[in-house]
């Protein structure tokens, strides 16, 4: 097992990782930037080195300092969590170049998945549904191809970066007449935003859902899926609630890409944990990009399956063979995750401060990812995630009203948060049957 490992990132998932190292008996070193001292792993660390100034920029995105942190403390290998550089590949090469272990994928893998084109045509090669598209970057200077693709394709289509992400660098076109500035505008977003204007083209689905799979994968030759979680309820491409498994899944479909996931990680010599996102409609699954990290919504997964995802990340990374088998994987019940944001919630806008009081939920059923306590303030430079509520029922019934009453149990004093948003979404008929759609949410709320 590894000796001593250093957490990349900050918050909630920062002391869920160090949580799971604690238990492996790996020591810990904590991160941090000269705004986050107060953070709750930092206490808790075996280790804390401040990395820069409050700006991610100069902190938690600064390599140098990084693994001057990892050197100067012995640190064995870095977690980067997720966000910041987790899917950095240039990060992932110079940590493992400096005499570190990098918890994630091969720098080449997520290379290989951080360009939409590559990422789509290797799915593909491993028999993984993709959307209809372009299959490869669009032409330069080529209006015929183009128009010829989009007609092949079938309007609506929609023109996204290689490079995107973040729900950035795309652009829906319904009309032909629109096609060519479309694909020339966002080309300069892309440029802009990523440095690569390289743009492709696919087929815009309308009304789907989004449906994940969790896989983990050993590197040598060994991985196993944690079946699939359903996130459409998002706004503005942000996910708000997530649950496992995703409800009313064509069984044949689900099956077939649950099995078209685990060979693809054994085609592409996957290593480590990573997700698989689909758009799902009319019972098709259509592939649209892998995320090659732990996933803020893991704990769902962890939930209905009893697979500890963090603690097989560390274990994976100190070379061991994946321990679970497919046929180990029980799917039992269910879960829900509310994400708590420090934000306004009527207007969105981010709430930092200080939280004067904070009570959480608990009893049978009840996880409470989260770094906040009383007397701790919420810095405005960060990401306003500040808590996951998740819940666990034998059914999704259950697990759904223990998620209501956990949201009248928690109390968060002195910010404002979107709790009374999980309130109504949880009392929302159509949330209650299960399966809307991704613009649900942005609907429901009139944007
Ligand atoms: P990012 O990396 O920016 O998150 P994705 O490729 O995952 O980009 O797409 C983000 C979101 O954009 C999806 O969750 C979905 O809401 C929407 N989207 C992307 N591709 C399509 C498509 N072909 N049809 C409909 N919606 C799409």
């Amino acid at each position: 097992m590894l000796d001593k490992v250093l957490i990349a990132n900050r918050g909630e998932i920062a002391l869920r990782i160090m949580r799971a190292c604690k238990e492996l008996g790996i020591k810990t070193v904590a991160v941090h930037s000269q705004a986050d001292r107060d953070l709750m792993h930092v206490r808790l660390a075996d280790e804390a080195v401040c990395i820069g100034p409050a700006q991610s920029a100069q902190s938690y995105l600064n390599i140098p300092s990084l693994i001057a942190a990892a050197e100067v403390t012995d640190s064995v290998a870095i977690h980067p969590g997720y966000g910041f550089l987790a899917e950095n590949a240039g990060f992932a090469e110079q940590v493992e170049q400096s005499g570190f272990t990098f918890i994630g994928p091969r720098a080449d893998t997520i290379r290989l998945m951080g360009d939409k084109v590559s990422a789509i045509e290797a799915m593909k090669k491993a028999g993984v549904p993709t959307v209809p598209g372009s299959d490869g970057p669009l032409p330069e200077n080529d209006n015929d191809t183009l128009h010829k693709i989009a007609k092949r394709i079938g309007y609506p289509v929609i023109i996204k970066a290689a490079a995107g992400g973040g729900g950035r660098g795309m652009r829906v076109v319904h009309t032909e007449a629109h096609l060519v500035n479309a694909v020339q505008v966002t080309k300069s977003e892309a440029k802009a935003a990523f440095g690569d204007d390289t743009v492709y083209m696919e087929k815009f689905l309308e009304n789907p859902r989004h449906v994940e799979i969790q896989v983990l994968a050993d590197g040598q030759g060994n991985a196993i899926h944690l079946y699939d979680r359903d996130c459409s309820l998002q706004r503005r491409h942000q996910k708000v609630v997530e649950e496992a498994p995703a409800p009313h899944l064509d069984p044949e479909s689900r099956a077939k890409v649950l099995k078209s996931c685990v060979d693809a990680c054994i085609e592409i010599g996957y290593r480590g944990a990573g997700t698989f996102e689909f758009l799902y409609e009319d019972g098709g699954f259509y592939f649209i990009e892998m995320n090659t990290r732990v996933q803020v919504e893991h704990p769902v997964t962890e939930m209905v399956t009893g697979v500890d995802i963090v603690k097989e990340q560390l274990r994976i990374a100190s070379g061991e063979k994946l321990s679970i088998k497919q046929e180990d994987v029980v799917l039992r019940g269910h879960s829900f995750e509310c994400r708590i944001n420090a934000e306004d919630p009527k207007t969105f806008m981010p709430s930092p401060g200080k939280v004067n009081g904070f009570h959480a939920p608990g009893g049978n059923g009840i996880r409470v990812d989260s770094h906040l306590y009383a007397g701790y303030t919420v810095p405005p430079h960060y990401d306003s995630l500040i808590a996951k509520l998740i819940t666990y029922g034998e059914d999704r019934e259950v697990a759904m009203q223990r998620m209501r009453n956990a949201l009248d149990e928690m109390v968060i004093d002195g910010i404002r948060t979107n709790i009374p948003l999980h309130h109504e979404i949880m009392r929302d008929t159509h949330f209650e049957v299960g399966g809307v759609n991704i613009h649900y949410l942005e609907k429901k709320l009139g944007l």
